[in-house]
């Protein structure tokens, strides 16, 4: 024990369970990579203004979550909450809406910060893997990116989500919905704090997820209610794409997201299995973000997946992933000459696509054969003076216990052989 603890709120991924999660990170990129995004990387940091502005003054992960401090320099710096303000910034930045193949599909992945109440599912420190769909407005692109989440949680073996999926209008028809929000939250009996969120931005209240503010709100106004024509067409596409791809969704009039900059879809992917942190990924259209960094307009769409709760919800559903084994060979050296030809055979392995590992620390027999079963190695090579005359290594079956002289020169062949 050292002196010092992980952050509250933070977790350390460690070996062998960290596995587990670099293969979610994996296996939810994955669909992505193979649909024509391409990988992008900003920094873990930007200007504060650039989230005070693109993810909304009124909202909870601005006022409260936010990691935001002045360096040396001055700046005003912000850990990053998330990812879409930030690859919108250096898409800008780089021009690559401008280079004529719209839209600019990118996706990313890597640690956000979010100064939260810690409990489980909810952390300080966790991952994403996003995807933006950047300078086209076009259903065909939201529904792409719903089918890619949903096949990306399917391809873990995850059953026992689901798809929310609402429409949050646009400059159009959610200015009338406000109002009548607005109207019907005034009435209500809320705290300060509430009605003044309601005045900034009312959908977000829609979002409070206390009860007794849940049972005020049941008979609110709904936006489907309000969506102009090009608003309900937009959404009707969506939801006949996604159901032309058997995709099951359900509607949801009340979603709304922590974020300011959505617009039209919106959604998001629930879990029943994780309790109140039961929202695994969610997304959607931010039509207006560009122009409010000073970009010119460009409709977006897109998403993030929660890696943690992922993990989380595989955990849930009892699904053990079925990876390949961090180590099939271990080699067991008795004696110097053992080990330099042993050194020699297992980088000989490593090279032909065999995971191997060695036993490091001139260790006798009953140590190394200890680390040999510890690091649940399918086979061990045991190789002594002995058998180095004879020109041979003992392949040893760690289940059967069963062991074979192989020819030195035929070692990876019969290994890759059994393998
Ligand atoms: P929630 O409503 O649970 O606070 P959110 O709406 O703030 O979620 P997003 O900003 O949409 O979440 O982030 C996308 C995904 O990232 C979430 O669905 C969730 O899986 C994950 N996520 C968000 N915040 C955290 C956190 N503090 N710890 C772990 N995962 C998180
Ligand atoms: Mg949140």
């Amino acid at each position: 024990m050292s002196t010092f603890q992980a952050p509250k709120g933070t977790y350390d991924l460690l070996p062998p369970e960290s596995a587990a999660f670099l293969a979610v990170r994996d296996a939810l990129a994955a669909p992505l990579r193979t649909s024509g995004y391409g990988y992008i990387e900003t920094p873990g940091f930007e200007n504060v203004e650039l989230f005070a502005r693109g993810v909304g003054e009124s909202t909870d992960i601005v006022t409260k979550e936010m990691y935001a401090f002045e360096t040396k320099g001055g700046d005003r710096i912000a850990l990053r909450p998330e990812g879409t303000a930030g690859t919108l910034r250096a898409t800008l930045e780089a021009n690559l809406h401008r280079q004529g193949n719209l839209p600019v599909k990118l996706w990313y992945s890597g640690s956000y910060y979010r100064y939260e109440a810690p409990q489980k599912g909810r952390y300080r420190h966790f991952s994403q893997i996003g995807a933006e769909a950047i300078g086209t407005e076009d259903p065909a692109l939201d529904a792409e990116l719903i089918l890619l989440a949903d096949r990306a949680y399917r391809s873990l073996g995850l059953r026992g989500f689901r798809i929310l999926l609402n429409s949050l209008g646009d400059q159009e028809c959610r200015p009338l919905y406000r109002e009548a929000l607005q109207t019907f939250l005034r009435g209500l009996d809320l705290d300060e704090e509430t009605l003044r969120r309601a005045e900034i931005n009312p959908l977000r209240v829609l979002d409070d997820k206390r009860a007794d503010v849940r049972r005020q709100l049941t008979g609110a106004p709904l936006l489907q209610d309000y969506l102009c024509a090009a608003c309900k067409t937009y959404h009707e596409e969506v939801r006949a794409l996604l159901t032309a791809e058997d995709v099951a969704f359900e509607d949801d009039p009340k979603l709304v997201r922590g974020l300011d900059y959505y617009t039209r879809t919106t959604f998001e992917f629930v879990h029943d299995g994780l309790g109140a942190q039961s929202a695994v990924g969610g997304g959607g259209r931010y039509d207006g973000l560009s122009e409010m960094i000073g970009g010119p307009s460009l409709p977006s769409v897109g998403w993030a997946l929660g890696v943690d709760r992922t993990v989380l919800a595989l955990e849930a559903e009892g699904i053990t992933l079925d990876l390949p084994p961090a180590t099939s060979v271990f080699a067991v050296p008795l004696g110097d000459e053992a080990r330099r030809v042993l050194f020699t055979k297992v980088n000989e392995l490593r090279r032909a696509g065999v995971a191997a590992d060695f036993s490091y620390g001139g260790k006798g027999l009953k140590g190394a054969m200890k680390n040999a079963h510890r690091s649940g190695a399918r086979y061990a090579l045991v190789a002594g003076e002995r058998d180095l005359v004879e020109g041979v290594v003992q392949l040893k079956d760690m289940e059967s216990g069963e062991q074979t002289a192989v020819a030195l020169d035929r070692i990876t062949a019969e290994v890759t052989s059994r393998l």
